[in-house]
């Protein structure tokens, strides 16, 4: 395809704006997929993207459009994903495109990840256009939400599309504005080979499928490859499209984004940014390098029932051939048994990940608590990376220690204000900044990444009713004062229960999780303290009281529900437990214990 035939581009929004949607409606519209074969949100393959409703590995598809001035363009979307755990590919999708479509819900306005995503797309130097979504909701305020991205992005918005994706009002003026608006890619076919690793993904029947961008030259089947940055090299065996099924086409040219496949066994072998030429007469000038994605969020995974830990190690193993930046390594515990500490993106990754577990490969978890990576100083002078709380060397051998922080930008209607500076506060937050856009207010704080991991998000939904939005990026160490916090049930120490805790917050933090710890724990035939403990000292405790043969014997008479209540508690409990020392502790304790109210 000729180079001023061809628009890249993707779509940025903020989750729930209706970037799916639009996709959709885009491939629709030019016909790419058939009428009878549409189904709703064809981009968002996974089954379990499909039920949350977002987008995790980025996608793309090739669209012809036949546009007004009476040629046919070829159109490249590369749908991102839209939540902060995956801003990383984020970043990495928006180098293969010149332009981005920033689409915002019309009765919504600008929200936290509408900022981060668009920001990645002005680093990118993309060209912009701005698309007002939801045209047909009652509540839909084209002008203000106009003026607010002049105000808050700092764009024109003077001549944004006004569009329902879900109605179809104004597709087709999407369609002109991406051949109008955007720039055609540049490039030479006649230069040595030069394309970027944009992505890849294991495909059961196809082996490793490589995302590709080509920059110069002709890349063509049977072709012999070599990446620049890891050495690999590979016959190409096969090469195409999205359409968005997968077609064969004979070559890809500068411009053009497609895939390939050569053979290559594991996602681990190829490096997203890596350049990719030809094995003889290749270019020597490698892109940009990209950063692999880090994790910064680990846990403990371990099976319920100990006879399942081959097939955990198994789906482990399979899930990680599929995902370059979930990391794991083998972990036995003293009470939890043979297990696995895995690193991840950050927390909706740690979810997506343990429920494919759970349910594709129908295996119980105990999940032990998110942890942050410490850097930890020796008295030596050494410095330890510690990613789990149980391999906290003997304080008295410490000289200090660092903690990771991010910047975190929240935006709130004005009304919820006073509760999310309360909550950003009590997680150790700074105030870098706060403004206000409308009734809207942004604020900016420095918070430790440990007070974010866990539960920040669920609260800051909570106490704004979902009205707020959240966005975060590291920024980088500093040294607290931190302490392990362990958790004695019955005398006996529960590792898998440990905590890194600030040492002003232990006291608190302690005390909330034995009157949690509690509740969750079912009562035995004979009394268990449970206690928090900083080194050898308890700093708060709590006394599960003994059992009476007939648990519902104290509920006198008339209280039927409360009988009823008891009960079904019991039995739930049942279920799923795990056995320290002499107490049973049911699964969903581990992580019911650690949500701060
Ligand atoms: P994404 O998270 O940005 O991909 O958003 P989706 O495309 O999944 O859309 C989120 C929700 O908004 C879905 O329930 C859509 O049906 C709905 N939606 C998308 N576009 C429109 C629109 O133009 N009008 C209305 N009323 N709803 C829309
Ligand atoms: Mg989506």
């Amino acid at each position: 395809t000729e180079l001023s035939k061809i628009r890249n581009f993707s779509i940025v929004a903020h989750i729930d704006h209706g970037k799916s949607t639009l996709a959709d409606r885009l491939i629709q519209q030019t016909g790419t997929v058939k009428e009878r074969d549409m189904q709703e949100q064809l981009l968002d393959s996974m089954d379990i993207e499909r039920e949350r409703g977002i987008t995790i590995k980025a996608n793309t598809v090739r669209i012809e459009y036949p546009a007004n001035d009476g040629d046919t363009y070829v159109l490249n979307l590369i749908d991102t994903p839209g939540h902060v755990d995956f801003a990383y590919e984020v970043s990495r999708s928006m180098q293969a495109v010149e332009g981005s479509l920033l689409v915002v819900d019309a009765s919504q306005g600008v929200e936290a990840q509408t900022l981060a995503n668009v920001y990645q797309a002005i680093d990118a130097d993309h060209e912009i256009v701005p698309v007002l979504n939801k045209v047909d909701l009652p509540a839909a305020d084209c002008d203000r939400v106009a003026e607010q991205i002049e105000d808050v992005i700092g764009i024109d918005a003077t001549d944004a599309l006004q569009i329902s994706a879900k109605t179809g009002i104004g597709i087709p003026d999407v369609l002109e504005a991406i051949v109008e608006r955007l720039p055609a890619p540049e490039g030479d076919r006649d230069a040595p080979l030069k394309a970027m690793l944009v992505d890849s993904y294991y495909d059961a029947y196809l082996g490793v499928v490589v995302i590709i961008r080509v920059i110069d030259g002709v890349i063509k089947k049977g072709d012999r490859i070599k990446m620049l940055g890891t050495g690999g090299k590979y016959p190409v065996d096969r090469l195409g499209v999205f359409r968005p099924k997968m077609e064969d086409i004979g070559e890809l040219g500068p411009g053009e984004i497609g895939f390939l496949t050569a053979s290559i066994k594991q996602v681990r072998d190829t490096r997203v940014g890596d350049t990719i030429t030809h094995e003889k007469k290749g270019t020597e000038d490698a892109l940009d390098g990209f950063k692999p994605a880090q994790p910064v969020v680990f846990c403990g995974l371990f099976p319920v029932d100990s006879a399942q830990f081959e097939d955990l190690r198994d789906s482990i193993e399979k899930l990680a051939l599929n995902d370059a930046s979930f990391s794991f390594e083998m972990e036995t515990s003293a009470a939890l048994g043979f297990g696995f500490r895995c690193g991840f993106l950050g927390l909706l990754h740690l979810e997506v990940i343990r429920d494919r577990i759970e349910r594709e490969y129908d295996i119980d978890l105990i999940t032990t608590a998110p942890s942050v990576i410490y850097h930890v100083f020796m008295k030596d002078g050494s410095m330890i990376e510690l990613h789990n709380p149980a391999d906290m060397p003997d304080p008295s051998t410490i000289d200090h220690m660092e903690e990771p922080r991010i910047k975190a930008t929240i935006l709130v209607p004005d009304e919820y204000l006073g509760d999310v500076l309360k909550l950003c506060q009590d997680r150790r937050g700074i105030q870098e900044d706060l403004t206000y856009a409308g009734t809207r207010a942004m604020a900016v704080y420095d918070l430790p990444l440990n007070e974010v991991v866990f539960d920040f998000y669920d609260r800051l939904k909570s106490v704004t009713k979902g009205y707020a939005s959240f966005d975060y990026q590291m920024t980088g160490y500093r040294e607290d004062n931190l302490v392990k916090m362990s958790v004695l049930v019955n005398d006996e120490p529960v590792d898998a229960l440990s905590t890194m805790v600030h040492r002003d917050r232990a006291e608190m933090r302690g005390r909330a999780m034995c009157e949690k710890l509690k509740d969750l724990i079912p009562r035995h035939m004979f009394k268990i303290p449970i206690q928090a403990a900083i080194g050898g000292k308890v700093i708060a405790r709590e006394t599960l009281s003994a059992l009476r043969k007939d648990v519902t014997a104290k509920c006198y008479g008339g209280d039927a529900t409360r009988k009823k209540k008891l009960l079904e508690k019991q039995k739930a409990g049942k279920k799923k437990m795990r056995q320290f020392g002499k107490v049973e502790i049911p699964q969903q304790a581990f992580i019911n214990a650690l949500k701060m109210d």
